[in-house]
């Protein structure tokens, strides 16, 4: 799926008002799994190379298949989770630590439980580092030949009904402005993609 979309099914599940630490974990893991293909994206950018290239071949090649592997390895948050809980039961300093660690972890395994069924060609070896095992789906979350375009206005559908439950839960505007711009991010992401590759 789309980050924002991670973002606010990460943030619908486990953020609350008023809980600042457990909130930015779950901002941070819900975008983690992402976070090579951002990677990615600004270090083409600033070489100069065509987006083409990018998604077509660089994509495809190490470095960038080992992380977005590790990214999206399962192994990893289950690792957190753990070291998490143990420090969870420990002294107010590791508690916090722990409280961070286990909230991170939480949201990238939502993250990963989402996008397990809309990839693809790009799906990712969540068993990584064991396996290189990948779940073929029928339905990609953007590509019109699995069924993308009627995935991604779902997945916009959803998006908005998540935040309208966020900003009635969230009354504060440095929260919901925000929210709202990622919303927002559903028609500009696309359009920009059309842009770009189709004007190449
Ligand atoms: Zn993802």
């Amino acid at each position: 799926m789309m980050s924002q979309t991670h973002i606010l099914v990460a943030s619908a599940l486990l953020a609350k008002p008023g809980q600042k630490l457990r909130n930015t974990a779950v901002l941070i893991g819900a975008f983690i799994p992402d976070a090579a293909i951002y990677s990615l994206f600004f270090w083409s950018k600033i070489r100069g190379i065509d987006e083409n290239k990018v998604w077509n071949e660089l994509y495809w090649q190490e470095p960038w298949q080992t992380y977005t592997a590790a990214g999206n390895s399962i192994f990893l948050y289950l690792a957190l989770m753990l070291i998490g809980a143990i420090a969870m039961r420990n002294a107010p300093a590791a508690h916090r630590i722990g409280v961070f660690a286990m909230f991170l972890a939480l949201a990238a395994l939502t993250h990963l439980a989402a996008d397990l069924p809309v990839h693809v060609d790009d799906a990712h070896r969540h068993l990584w580092p064991l396996s290189d095992w990948k779940f073929i789906s029928p339905v990609s979350y953007w590509d019109p030949g699995h069924h993308g375009t009627a995935f991604s206005i779902f997945e916009a559908l959803l998006g908005v009904v998540l935040c309208v439950i966020l900003l009635r839960r969230f009354e504060s505007w440095l929260v919901r402005v925000p929210l709202i711009l990622l919303v927002a991010a559903y028609v500009l992401v696309p359009l920009y993609f059309t842009l770009q590759l189709g004007g190449a």
